[in-house]
C-alpha cells in the first residue's frame, strides 16, 4: 500500500492528523527533500527506510515502491504542501495503476493557504474579487498558450503564482500586459510558515527590485490583487439585515 501524503507548507505541525498517523506507521518514506521539512522525519518508526526523492528519477521512486511492495511494506510518498498542486503525483499514480499497486491520497495544507495565513488575509473579498487564479509563469515547464499570465491577468482577480520568483521581470511584464497597473498591490511570501519566513509587501512595478534586495529567487509565492489592500464590502452571511438558512435577518 502506498499513501501519497501532503506534508503541509513547512511548519511541522501543519501536517494533517491523518498524515501524521500515516507517517508514524510507514515502513518506507520517500520524501521530496527540496521542500518538505526534514523535522517531520523524526516521527518515522526507528526501522523505517527513508529516501530523499530530490536526487531520484520517477523510475527510481517507482522502483523503491515496488521493492517495498514485494516485502509487504507500507510506503508514504511525502509531498510538500498539497500533492495536487504542482506535485507531479499523476505520473506516479499512473505507474502504480499499471502495476496494480494500491494507493490513496491524504491532502495537505498547500503553501497557497500557508501564505494567506502568514499575510493574515482573505483571497476572496466581496466587491473586490471572488476568484483565485492559481498559476505559474512559464519557466522550463511550458504553460498552455491559453493560460499565458497576460490572459489570466486580464480578469484582475486574485492571483497566486507558484514557481515564478526566478524571473520577476517577465512576470511583471505579463501582469502589466494583462491590464494590471504598476501600483497594483503584490506580496511575496518566502518560505511561508517556516522559521525563516519573509514577507515582502510591494507593488507589481517595484517587486522585481524588492526580490533582488531580499535575495528571494525560490520557495516563494507571488500574490497579486486589490484584495491585498483590504477595501471591501461586508459579507452578506454575517450582515444583520440578511436572512440565511440558519438566521433570520431584520430585512431593513
Ligand atoms: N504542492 C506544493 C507546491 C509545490 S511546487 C504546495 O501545495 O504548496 C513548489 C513551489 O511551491 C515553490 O517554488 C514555491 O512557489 C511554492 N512553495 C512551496 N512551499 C512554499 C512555502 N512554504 N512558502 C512559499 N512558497 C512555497
Amino acid at each position: 500500500m502506498v499513501h501519497f501524503v501532503g506534508a503541509g507548507p513547512g511548519a511541522v505541525d501543519l501536517i494533517t492528523v491523518r498524515g501524521m498517523r500515516l507517517l508514524q506507521e510507514a515502513d518506507v518514506i520517500i520524501y521530496a527533500g527540496s521542500l518538505v521539512n526534514p523535522e517531520l522525519l523524526q516521527y518515522a518508526k526507528k526501522d523505517c527506510q527513508i529516501f530523499n526523492s530530490a536526487t531520484m528519477t520517477l523510475e527510481e521512486v517507482i522502483h523503491k515502491i515496488e521493492e517495498a511492495e514485494k516485502e509487504g511494506k507500507t510506503t508514504v510518498r511525502l509531498h510538500t504542501g498539497d500533492p495536487a498542486i504542482y506535485g507531479a503525483i499523476q505520473e506516479q499514480i499512473d505507474e502504480l495503476k499499471k502495476r496494480e499497486i494500491s494507493f490513496d491520497v491524504c491532502p495537505g495544507v498547500s503553501s497557497l493557504f500557508g501564505a494567506a495565513s502568514s499575510l493574515q488575509m482573505e483571497y476572496t473579498l466581496p466587491g473586490v474579487s471572488q476568484t483565485v487564479i492559481i498559476s505559474r509563469g512559464e519557466g522550463r515547464t511550458p504553460v498552455p498558450e491559453k493560460e499565458k499570465l497576460s490572459l489570466l491577468a486580464s480578469h484582475q482577480a486574485t492571483m497566486v503564482l507558484f514557481l515564478s520568483c526566478a524571473f520577476p521581470e517577465k512576470i511583471k511584464e505579463e501582469l502589466l500586459q494583462g491590464g494590471y497597473q504598476e501600483d497594483t498591490p503584490l506580496a511575496v511570501v518566502y518560505r511561508a510558515t517556516w522559521q525563516d519566513e519573509k514577507i515582502v509587501r510591494t507593488t507589481i512595478g517595484a517587486f522585481p527590485e524588492d526580490l533582488r534586495e531580499h535575495n528571494i529567487s525560490k520557495t516563494a509565492l507571488i500574490i497579486v490583487g486589490e484584495v491585498l489592500e483590504g477595501d471591501y464590502e461586508r459579507s452578506k452571511l454575517y450582515d444583520p439585515i440578511f436572512t440565511t438558512e440558519f438566521r433570520k435577518g431584520t430585512g431593513e
